[in-house]
């Protein structure tokens, strides 16, 4: 309690600050993005501070409790740690041992099932995908039965981008995989759409791999070895096949189909990891709905909490303070939370805000939350999701990802037409967005979902600024407050995301997937 009442009089503070200057926004981003949180990383001192902070606000702000545990949900997970030094990838040539240097050439990853010896043949797979609207089968014909699958990120161009996001992620593309007898994977990223450079994202293979402890959350179950191939060193694993990597990524460019053939190594490995346990917790609030029938039902809106954490320094800073990824987002759902209790709006349904743990770890809180949610699961009737929407200017453009999917999409026109702001679709559907954060968990359960980015125009300075940003600081320690963000951008983005919230609320029907959408296949 004492921790509370002091949070309270910090927030007080806060909530002297406008809404509307982005100043009330940005003063939550600095209290969770500030070195104090530690970069927020799951199960630790930073993280459950700052859950408290969020807890504090929305108990200030007059909402009440929905966890499980009055405004928190806990939740057990596993972690893995490799053991770098006593692990070993060899590849076998002509009865040659070579070996795969880890941390350049490749890294071990720790998802699905390790921790067995392994020596099977490679097998290129194209991109190792199964899309079966489409009658697409990259695995068509290929004896796979104790093979590792070798495939490079992404899919053909002419698929469109949901179903191609779907069929890529871990579990869909696994199952077909180990339904043809494959024992293990290599992935080789496209560096064409690469967001993180080998030489940054190879510093994370230290960090500890979280998973839902509960079993019934493992997706790639059977998947005894993965590998992540450095698209700079790739070549090596194409030598003696016939095929170079070069002309993979030739046809890739080219959006020609690719081939498909045995490789002429055994990839042989041997992988050591420490292995514990921890906690952490989502935190959900209601502001309640008017309407006596349908306040039952809630729109939701998430964010993460989590971020990276404290890990290899980067210009001599280890701590990856997360502040666009996603204290931002964490920060619109307070701001939204504060407009609720200021202005108090009736609306017809309730408001459920969800801020998830467990994000980068592969969308875990939110997977956990949609299959136990703390209100009726079949009440909920969509998900608005904010993460990491990038105010790095003027809001002119709202990239919005689902809005072709669902009813969701007029309503969010709607709500940006009257601001003066335009809709534009996913500009970069090969980045798979749409599943990459947490509403892709609603969607899986049926729920119809949006989720945001600041839009421009291809070959503007806008443009710029956000391809700058990716390659400079998303997930780097650099993502943090001495970042140039314009803040009255953030403020009327979250003014728009309560306007777009009102608006679903009040409506006389709940959301509708579209009929030709892809993802109404998951509706209860
Ligand atoms: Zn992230």
């Amino acid at each position: 309690m004492q921790k509370l009442r002091l949070i309270s009089g910090l927030a007080l503070t806060a909530a002297i600050l406008c809404a509307a200057d982005g100043g009330r926004w940005w003063s939550y981003v600095e209290y969770l993005a500030s070195d104090a949180m530690e970069g927020r990383g799951l199960g630790t001192a930073g993280y459950k501070k700052a859950s408290e902070f969020v807890a504090g606000q929305f108990e200030k702000d007059g909402l009440k409790p929905a966890g499980t545990s009055a405004y928190f949900q806990p939740i057990q997970f596993n972690v893995r740690t490799i053991a770098e030094d006593k692990s070993k990838v060899e590849l076998i040539r002509d009865g040659k041992n070579e070996a795969v240097d880890l941390g350049t050439e490749a890294n071990i990853s720790l998802r699905g099932d390790p921790g067995h010896d392994i020596d099977a043949q490679a097998v290129f797979v194209g991109y190792g995908l199964t899309v079966p609207e489409k009658s697409y089968n990259d695995l068509a014909g290929l004896d796979l039965k104790g093979k590792i699958a070798v495939y490079l990120a992404g899919g053909p161009a002419d698929i469109p981008g949901p179903l191609k996001s779907h069929y890529q992620s871990g579990g869909e593309r696994w199952k077909f995989l180990k339904a043809a007898g494959v024992v293990g994977v290599a992935t080789i990223p496209n560096p064409k759409s690469m967001d993180i450079p080998w030489a940054r994202s190879t510093l994370a293979r230290f960090r500890p791999v979280v998973s839902l402890a509960d079993p019934m959350f493992n997706e790639t179950q059977g998947q005894s070895f993965s590998l992540a191939i450095n698209p700079d060193h790739a070549g090596k694993f194409f030598e003696g096949s016939g095929h170079t990597f070069a002309e993979i990524l030739d046809d890739a460019d080219k959006k020609k189909p690719l081939p498909h053939f045995p490789l002429a190594v055994r990839i042989r490995a041997h992988v050591a990891f420490t292995q514990s346990k921890t906690d952490s917790r989502n935190i959900a609030a209601i502001y309640e709905g008017s309407d006596p029938k349908l306040k039952n039902e809630f729109v939701v809106m998430t964010a993460h909490l989590d971020h990276l954490g404290v890990g290899q320094p980067i210009n001599g800073d280890s701590i990856y303070n997360g502040a666009m990824d996603d204290a931002s987002g964490v920060a619109a759902m307070l701001d939204v939370a504060s407009m609720l209790h200021e202005r108090k709006p009736k609306l017809k349904r309730s408001v459920l805000l969800v801020t998830v743990t467990g994000e980068e770890s592969g969308l875990l809180g939110s997977r956990y939350y949609s299959t136990q949610p703390t209100v009726k699961a079949s009440s909920i009737v969509a998900d608005i999701n904010v993460d990491m929407f990038l105010p790095l200017h003027p809001l002119k453009y709202l990239e919005v990802q689902g809005v072709q999917e669902s009813t969701l999409g007029s309503d969010i026109r709607e709500v940006a037409k009257s601001n003066g702001i335009e809709v534009q679709t996913d500009k970069e559907p090969e980045r798979n967005l749409f599943i990459r954060s947490d509403q892709y968990s609603f969607i899986r359960q049926g729920v119809p979902a949006l989720a945001f980015k600041f839009g421009y125009v291809p070959g503007s300075p806008e443009e710029k600024l956000h391809k700058e940003w990716l390659k400079n600081r998303y997930h780097a320690p650099s993502d943090d407050l001495n970042q140039p963000v314009d803040k009255e951008a953030a403020g009327r983005f979250d003014e728009v995301i309560l306007q777009l919230i009102e608006r679903v609320a009040d409506e006389e029907g709940r959301p509708q997937w579209n009929a030709d959408s892809f993802f109404k296949r998951f509706q209860k």
